[in-house]
């Protein structure tokens, strides 16, 4: 056993650069997928096959995937004569005459790997040839063999591993680093107890491991990958139903339901509400009137009237004589905020005060503000990140509200809570429509309240794909909304992993935009290294620029009913749900609006998306979409989840999280510490502890 192992780490939790075939490049590469230790390394499956059977040079079959044997014939690197790209080119025969051309592509390497005489194994696409009836396969996987007849390929050919990749690696060299720390997944340790694993029919993490790196089968592969999901989801789950018992532990005070409290609350309002914000308004309701603090999750699509719920549950604790507080991103949405709770609450609940507390603010102003708030003269206090500094004291908190809440980390919405005397129930707003499953899956220990179901009177955005080669049409619409005293946004494309790049992007699309096509508009920059981003958007709704040049810091529920156009670059590298976010900044007053999606080359697939835009305006169909649609070789979706894609695949299958779930609150029940399940323990402290420091 120990000689197997020897040169190997001892412990799975050694950084993946203790091996030498690794070393800090490398490591740092994995480190973005995810990858640090031996144990992310081993428990990282593929994310899928490709297939390569095994066949002879004389049968190849055009457009299949294959794999052969064969001797290099000749091997030489050559220039195109246009546009003067290197290629490798080579010829590959087998015993019987039958020749096959192949060509890498900028790989010279590859010649100093195989010489004119050597047997090797090619697995690719075949093609059928320009010439006559060769077969041909452009850069296929390659392998030299011993010149020894039997000798089989090791690597190429039969299946072969997709990895997610980064800009350095290949799924070769990772499947060699996998297969060189394979011997030590002995030692993972199941965080699935047994009774689970029987009762779901799962696989051991050991042979998960094995199996799904190295399976022999695709079904064995998927069995390996159905396992490693329902585990990452129960560790989720556990870690959820954990998080859940502790704040229960801590008791809140209840909150009454008074019908006459809801009465005077919406004769104020001047509109009906709708049926889901009453639904939603009921679920809070129900909550507030336990001493177990109510924790909801309101997913309602911009524009669905979330502030109207908030405001319902601060009029009900008002009345139970417990104070209210409201934090929100940006001083904008305070501000925005402080206007709306004001005109929905103060005339028709007398007494009921609302107050702003920013740090833009005078320290007078800010001081009279705390000493409404700690004295419990004032019913709700509205503001940003001000809110949870030390200095600020509530009389009688009993109830937080956070806007946007994927904007805040754990942190900071843990300290607002805690400005309360015991917990107060806490209500979060998020404009992001997430599907039910994605939603359990991620915000598990919340409960989830779902607005799908607009205000009535709203003129649909009417969004249109424009060619290349129209876009001198769409900034003729931006110009002619403008004309009309309307305003307009435009979205710089997204600039994989660097801001900086996205900065200097945009500020050269807005000189180029002020120069040569707005030239006699006034136009605006704003970015997120931007100082004064807040005072540029003042500038916007206050209607001092007429086209704002924005990355996509825009994204928050701003409210500026005069803009009309919405114009977005690069709207193939959005994900739908943001494309829609960016949507749902226009269209906010009476007035008919657009939304124009841009995109150089799309791919195929990538414009099918964005016609779906076109066709479907219901935010929580187009995430429900966009999941489907998100092949498994994106991952980027999932990474935001804090969740392998592997496990978001498996939330195609809702029965499989409910299952999960159930699973999950059976252990936590049975030994609310995990003190018998020390490998499930220790995952879910890793967890937490994670979601913690955010
Ligand atoms: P969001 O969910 O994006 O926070 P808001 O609460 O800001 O949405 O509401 C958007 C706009 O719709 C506001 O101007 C609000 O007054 C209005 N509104 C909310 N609910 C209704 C309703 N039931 N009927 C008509 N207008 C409504
Ligand atoms: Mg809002």
């Amino acid at each position: 056993m120990s000689t197997a192992i020897l040169g190997l780490p001892r412990s799975l939790d050694a950084s993946v650069d203790t091996l030498k075939s690794i070393g800090p490049t490398n490591a740092a590469r994995l480190a973005k997928l995810g990858v640090r230790t031996v144990r992310d390394l081993l428990l990282t499956l593929p994310f899928g096959w490709e297939s390569y059977e095994s066949a002879q040079l004389d049968t190849l079959v055009p457009g299949r995937q294959a794999s052969v044997v064969g001797t290099i014939l000749s091997i030489k690197l050559v220039t195109t004569r246009h546009r003067k790209m290197r290629l490798t080119e080579a010829t590959v025969g087998d015993d019987g005459g039958t020749e096959m051309r192949v060509v890498w592509f900028n790989n010279p390497f590859v010649l100093k790997k195989l010489q004119m005489g050597d047997r090797v194994a090619l697995a690719g696409l075949v093609k059928g040839s320009r010439y006559g009836n060769r077969p041909e396969m452009t850069n296929p996987h390659y392998e030299r063999l011993e010149a020894d007849v039997e000798a089989q390929p090791k690597r190429v050919g039969g299946l072969m591993p997709k990895y997610h990749l980064v800009d350095g690696l290949t799924s070769r060299r990772i499947a060699g680093w996998v297969e060189a720390v394979l011997p030590l997944a002995g030692r993972l340790e199941d965080l699935l107890p047994p009774e689970v694993r029987e009762r779901n029919n799962l696989l051991s993490v050991v042979d998960s491991v094995r199996q799904g790196h190295k399976p022999d089968t695709d079904a064995e592969y998927w069995q390996a990958r159905r396992r490693m999901a329902f585990a990452e989801l129960f560790e989720l789950q556990a870690a959820f139903a954990m998080m859940r018992a502790r704040i229960a532990a801590e008791p809140a005070v209840a909150i009454p339901y008074r019908q006459d409290v809801i009465d005077a609350f919406k004769a104020g309002l001047g509109f009906e509400l709708t049926r889901a914000q009453r639904k939603a308004t009921w679920d809070a309701f129900k909550d507030m009137q336990e001493t177990v603090p109510m924790n909801r999750l309101l997913d309602g699509d911009v524009g669905s009237g979330k502030t109207a719920v908030a405001a319902a549950c601060v009029a009900m604790a008002h009345a139970a004589g417990m104070q209210a507080v409201v934090m929100a991103p940006t001083e904008i949405l305070a501000r925005q905020h402080l206007r709306k709770f004001r005109t929905y609450l103060e005339d028709s609940l007398p007494g009921l005060t609302v107050e702003l507390l920013v740090s833009n603010q005078t320290a007078a102003e800010r001081r009279r503000v705390r000493s409404a708030a700690a004295s419990g003269h004032c019913a709700l206090v509205v503001g940003t990140h001000a809110l949870i500094e030390d200095d600020v004291e509530f009389a009688n908190l009993g109830l937080a509200v956070v806007d946007e809440q994927h904007r805040f980390g754990t942190r900071q919405r843990e300290l607002l809570r805690s400005k309360g005397r015991g917990r107060p129930h806490f209500l979060a707003m998020t404009a992001t429509p997430i599907p039910r499953t994605l939603a359990l899956a991620t915000y598990g220990e919340m409960t989830l309240s779902v607005m799908d179901e607009m205000p009535p009177g709203r003129t649909p955005v009417e969004t249109e794909v424009i060619e290349p080669d129209a876009r001198g049409r769409a900034y003729d619409l931006v110009r002619a909304e403008v004309a009309a005293g309307h305003q307009a946004f435009v979205i710089c494309p997204l600039i994989e992993e660097s801001e900086t790049l996205v900065v200097r992007s945009a500020t050269a699309e807005f000189e180029r935009l002020q120069k040569d096509v707005f030239a006699d508009l006034r136009l605006g920059l704003i970015h997120g290294r931007l100082k004064d981003k807040e005072e540029v958007m003042q500038r916007f709704v206050a209607g001092e620029i007429d086209v704002l040049v924005a990355t996509a810091v825009v994204e928050v529920g701003l409210d500026v009913p005069n803009a009309t156009v919405m114009m977005i670059e690069g709207a193939d590298r959005f994900g739908l749900a943001q494309l829609h976010q960016f949507r749902g900044r226009v269209g906010r007053g009476s007035a008919a609006s657009r939304c124009l999606l841009l995109a150089d080359e799309p791919s195929e697939k990538s414009l099918s998306r964005l016609q779906l835009l076109t066709r479907v305006d219901n935010g929580f169909t187009l995430a429900e979409e966009d999941m489907r649609l998100r092949g498994m070789g994106e991952l980027m979706g999932a990474r935001q989840h804090g969740m392998s894609d592997v496990a978001m695949d498996a939330l195609l299958q809702p029965e499989l999280l409910s299952e999960v779930r159930i699973e999950a609150e059976r252990i936590v029940q049975q030994d609310p510490e995990l003190a018998d399940h020390a490998a499930l323990h220790a995952a879910v402290q890793r967890r937490l502890e994670l979601t913690s420091i955010s």
